[in-house]
């Protein structure tokens, strides 16, 4: 419920929704209303009275954690739907009388009616039904000091029959005093029972998402976290109780484990695609990032096809739970070669170890994140500044080699060779990130750089001997700029920035005579605010600037640089007089100083943090705060150093986007 709402409460008999025969009126359960919803009063509900019916109990749920056990006691109601629009802003909020003594809870609600009378002894509280409807509910002991008690609502729906349900569950929250701050799983293995999901190629998905949950549940449970499983072996659940096991344990996270399949008229298509995880943009708390993570994580286990991550705001599972929620797809069924993979035992547990691990590292970094610096520093910590060019790419990407590039929220890229492609390798694309939508094809010709300005996307045309192109956003009107070849191509007010045989080159952006700017030979080229820094292979690799217009040329430093880009005040270099170590030195030549001992190979920056590729670590991607602290691994090594791409808080490496954070 969002913090800023404001509440409107009626009563239950100002409804007079319910006629009853007999029994208390108790006005002390209400039903809310969020005004963010609707801000007209609902017609035809108020001034009618009756008497009210009470609140139905009919199950009572225990998790038993392995750092507290959590009961929660159901609480349904029902209304005509007739003339309400806005179901999802109503709840049954109950109030409840809290009594606490030294050692011992007690709790008692009014107006219900409980169809169970006595609860099984695993059950760590008791139940006792009181006069006129009341029931009193009390914990006794260590249990009961220990006691939280809360109310977690259910999404309120509107059934077929045109009534609204409502529920809301009691929770007591009762630590065992074991431990503490387990984080805690739910696995939701999708189908069941008399629902089998998708079936082809004679395998049942309710199988296959049984056996991966499970496995993946004792290695969560192996790892120390609290793990809850919404069916343990094949029977049915609805999705609603699905996402309450979630809601109700306040989990750090649920998961829902699927293997997709498509209906027969897409299934051709089917055969090209492999490994999704859906996630719900608009989801209480959004799980992007982890869906993302997971993804990666299942495709590097399972070596199958990325499919385009989905956004599915309508999915019961990732719009009733109120905690961070991805669905996992793990293969496409139909497609033969995924069907015979996931029917082997060792790639069912790889899913699950990939399950595991992507939900461990999402978590490593929500802790990491939520954590406050430990102390104010003695200096102030530098800060990295995209002195953004006044057109054209952000953030040293011509350095980066040009292999993404972001305009009006499309971000644009070079795809590796994949079946989509064609087999193509570095085609240029584009999609709109968080959307459902296929990439797009701009460009099916094989690009050496891109970059974008408000004229369109360029890209050095490499199946036409690497000579520029313009070409508006959606791939229409393409347009030959010059007869040579262009590299590291840049821009800097009205003039394109590039490479030609080795050296620097300038040409209006309209097109017309390209001017070659100066004898040097040039590598890594990135401009900013006029100026073009670039390694000096006539003078050992050290870097130097220059104007845009030939003027104000000098050296920076006298370190031989492998790989170079700049940000704000600084350059940042890998120095390989220095056995390829990061540095850092302000773009005036002053403040030279080591960031760190690691061998970094590409290197790029977002406004906090420095990512650079590990060379003695297969070229994993790693980030560094510029003063030198905070290193983390951002993404396990292939063996294959890409350039890095950062546009709009995401990153791009070796074919993957990262969300930054
Ligand atoms: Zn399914």
């Amino acid at each position: 419920m969002p913090d800023s709402v404001e509440l409107v409460q009626w009563e239950k008999s100002q409804l007079g929704l319910l006629k009853r025969k007999g029994g208390l009126v108790l006005k002390k359960w209400l039903i809310v209303w969020l005004s963010v919803f609707c801000s007209v009063a609902l017609p035809g509900l108020a001034g009618a009275s009756g008497p009210l019916s009470p609140y139905m109990i009919s199950e009572i749920k225990l998790f038993s954690l392995q750092d507290r056990q959590v009961v929660a006691i159901a609480l349904d109601d029902q209304i005509p739907g007739k003339g309400i629009d806005e179901v999802l802003g109503y709840r049954l909020k109950p109030s409840f009388d809290e009594q606490r003594q030294a050692d011992r809870l007690t709790v008692t609600l009014s107006n219900v009616s409980l169809s169970v009378k006595e609860l099984p002894p695993e059950f760590p509280l008791q139940l006792e039904s009181l006069e006129a409807g009341r029931l009193k509910i009390s914990l006794k002991g260590l249990a009961a000091s220990r006691a939280e008690v809360s109310t977690v609502h259910r999404k309120t729906v509107k059934a077929r029959d045109g009534m609204i349900r409502l529920r809301t569950y009691l929770v007591f929250n009762i630590p065992n005093g074991l431990k503490k701050n387990q984080p805690t799983v739910v696995l939701d293995p999708g189908h069941g029972g008399k629902d089998s999901g998708a079936v082809q190629n004679f395998i049942h998905e309710k199988d296959l998402n049984l056996d991966i949950s499970l496995r993946a549940a004792r290695l969560f449970a192996g790892k120390g976290w609290n793990v809850v499983l919404t069916r343990r072996t094949d029977v049915e659940t609805t999705l609603l109780e699905r996402a309450d096991a979630a809601n109700i344990v306040n989990a750090t996270v649920f998961i829902s484990v699927h293997h997709n399949s498509l209906p027969e008229e897409t299934m051709h298509r089917s055969r090209e695609f492999g490994t999704t995880v859906l996630y719900n943009s608009s989801a209480a708390k959004p799980a992007y990032d982890l869906a993302r993570i997971m993804q990666d994580e299942l495709i590097g286990s399972l070596g199958t096809q990325r499919e385009v991550m989905q956004d599915r705001p309508k999915l019961v599972v990732l719009n009733s739970t109120w905690v961070p929620a991805v669905l996992t797809e793990g293969v496409m069924m139909p497609n033969p070669a995924n069907a015979k993979l996931i029917l082997d035992r060792f790639q069912r547990h790889r899913s699950a170890e990939a399950i595991v691990r992507a939900t461990e590292t999402w978590y490593g970094r929500k802790v990491l994140a939520a954590k406050k610096p430990a102390k104010p520093r003695s200096q102030p910590a530098i800060r990295l500044t995209v002195n953004a060019p006044s057109v054209g790419n952000q953030a040293g990407n011509s350095a980066n080699r040009g292999i993404v590039a972001e305009s009006a929220g499309w971000i644009y890229y070079l795809r590796k060779a994949d079946s989509v492609s064609g087999n193509k390798e570095q085609t240029l694309w584009r999609f709109y990130p968080d959307r459902f939508m296929s990439d797009q094809l701009v460009a099916d010709q094989e690009a050496w750089d891109i970059n974008v300005t408000a004229e369109g996307v360029y890209y050095s045309n490499w199946s036409d001997r690497q000579t520029l192109y313009l070409v508006a956003p959606d791939g229409s009107n393409a347009r030959k700029m010059t007869d040579g070849p262009v590299q590291q191509l840049g821009f800097s007010a009205d003039r394109v920035v590039f490479v030609r045989n080795r050296n620097i080159y300038t040409m209006p952006r309209s097109g017309g005579m390209a001017l070659q700017l100066n004898e040097d030979v040039a590598e890594n080229t990135v401009i900013r605010d006029g100026w073009i820094y670039y390694a000096n292979g006539s003078d050992g690799f050290r870097p130097y600037r220059v104007r845009v217009d030939g003027t104000g040329r000098s050296k920076i430093a006298e370190d031989e640089t492998l790989f170079l880009t700049v940000a704000g005040e600084w350059l940042l270099y890998s120095n390989l007089s220095d056995g390829e170590k990061l540095y850092r030195i302000k773009t005036d030549g002053s403040g030279r100083s080591k960031i760190s001992e690691d061998r970094v190979g590409y290197l790029n920056f977002d406004q906090k943090f420095i990512y650079f590729t590990h060379t003695d670590q297969k070229n994993a991607l790693f980030r560094i705060l510029p003063d030198g602290v905070g290193k983390t691994k951002v993404m396990e090594g292939g063996t294959v150093a890409g350039p890095i791409g950062v546009v709009n808080g995401k990153l791009y490496y070796q074919g993957l986007f990262q969300e930054l954070k």
